[in-house]
């Protein structure tokens, strides 16, 4: 059995049949935006890995940091021990979040984080004694993680709520924001979720949201000022308001996070993914004093969670590293740059019959497709190419690592008008 038919036989890749799997492709090494393959071919990188490594592979201050912490430990359990790497990422955390973020808890990935978030959305009604308050309000068109209540709040369409009947916590579900990002800002945008909110408050814990772009359950950019309303809604009503900053974390959108689009702070947030620069899994839960205390005075006074790699300190120093790093450089510039260098070289895709919509933030370039791809097919256009990026649905999307070059990116872009060009009407 060759290695590449041991993986098609027995490595689960994600959202793909273990018995009739999509192709893989064997990646060798990866250096800066190239992934190199087994066979030779290198392609430049327009996922990051799924948002996270923005400043590219093999980064050699992100591999010092990793070896230095390699020689300290790898590891030590966070119960009844603390060491630097965690306390250094604390700090350096807490000079770049809303300053009403206090509170951080370590978690092991997003997923987790989303997890933990909800859990101490509900602790925090539950510890001052409010037990009816106990369910979630989101939009349609989100994503929040893999794991039982994040899945839950993700879109039970895209979601596929119906696989799991009725053993899903069900949430309450109002549209995603008809205002996008671009539009004008119309008032009629809060209606629907004004009115849930005025009927559903006293079972509502919280609203969760990914503030302004929703990643993979729509790659949509909806209008900052929706948020300004949830927050006054939040606060009118009693109800905790959480943003998942995972995918739009570290830069992606043109802000360091994705709020300052809005300026409005939420009570607890998630982020994850980038905050290693890609290097391994890590996340943050943080809240504020507010929440940190309701949790801690009321019944049972602790908060009831403890994952065994909690503050994994080979993680945290490669996230102090990587932190570091993307404030040290004018990322803001860079990310502007790929921003407009996106919308000027995905442009021509809007004109062609298969596309439906092409949108752009940050440093990320989405088209939208009028009919669902053929995933195997376009993944080898796209290798053939020289290029990473890994459609699904009817979305064809970039975030490439913000080191790309002017013409790396151009190179992506040719690609991406190419193979678009070449799907069935
Ligand atoms: N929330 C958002 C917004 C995400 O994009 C993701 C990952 N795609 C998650 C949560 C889950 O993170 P993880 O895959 O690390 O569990």
């Amino acid at each position: 059995m060759t290695i590449n038919s041991f993986d098609a036989a027995h490595l689960w890749h994600p959202y793909t049949s273990a018995l009739h799997p999509l192709p893989t492709y064997m990646v060798k090494r990866a250096e800066g935006v190239y992934i190199e393959l087994e066979e030779g071919k290198r392609l430049i990188d327009g996922m990051s890995s799924w948002w996270a490594a923005i400043h590219g592979y093999n980064h050699p201050v992100l591999n010092e940091a990793a070896s230095r912490q390699l020689k300290e430990m790898s590891h030590v359990m966070f119960g009844g021990l603390t060491h630097r790497p965690a306390i250094e990422l604390g700090e350096l955390l807490l000079s770049i979040v809303p300053d009403n973020m206090q509170h951080i808890f370590y978690c092991d990935s997003g997923s987790v984080s989303v997890e933990v978030a909800i859990k101490m959305a509900l602790q925090y009604h539950y510890s001052q004694g409010n037990r009816t308050r106990d369910n979630l309000l989101t939009i349609r068109r989100g994503y929040h993680g893999d794991t039982w209540n994040a899945m839950s709040v993700c879109d039970p369409v895209t979601g596929m709520h119906s696989i799991f009947g009725g053993t899903l916590p069900k949430r309450y579900f109002i549209d995603t924001p008809a205002c996008r990002y671009s539009d004008e800002w119309n008032e009629h945008c809060t209606d629907e979720i004004a009115e849930a909110m005025e009927r559903l408050h006293t079972s509502l814990a919280a609203v969760i949201l990914e503030p302004v772009v929703q990643g993979a359950g729509g790659m949509y950019f909806y209008h900052p000022q929706f948020l300004q309303t949830v927050r006054r809604l939040c606060d009118r009503y009693g109800v905790l308001l959480i943003f998942d900053e995972i995918a739009t974390g570290f830069g992606r959108t043109g802000k360091l996070f994705a709020w300052e689009h809005a300026g409005v702070k939420p009570d607890i947030m998630c982020i994850g993914k980038a905050i290693t620069g890609g290097y391994m899994t890590l996340a943050a839960t943080l809240a504020t004093h507010d929440v940190a205390t309701a949790l801690s005075e009321g019944e049972p006074g602790v908060f009831m969670h403890g994952p065994t790699f909690m503050g994994n300190p080979l993680a945290c120093a490669v996230a102090v590293a990587s932190t570091r790093l993307l404030l040290s450089v004018n990322w803001q510039k860079r990310v502007t740059e790929i921003e407009q260098q996106l919308k000027r070289e995905l442009a021509p895709a809007a004109a062609l019959p298969q596309v439906a919509e092409v949108r752009v933030l940050g440093a990320i370039g989405v088209i939208e497709m009028k009919q669902p791809v053929n995933m195997a097919v376009i993944q080898r256009q796209f290798v053939e190419q020289g290029v990473w990026v890994r459609p699904f649905g009817k979305l064809v999307y970039v975030m490439p690592p913000y080191i790309i070059t002017p013409q790396q990116l151009s190179q992506l872009t040719a690609a991406l008008l190419a193979v678009v060009e070449k799907q069935p009407l």
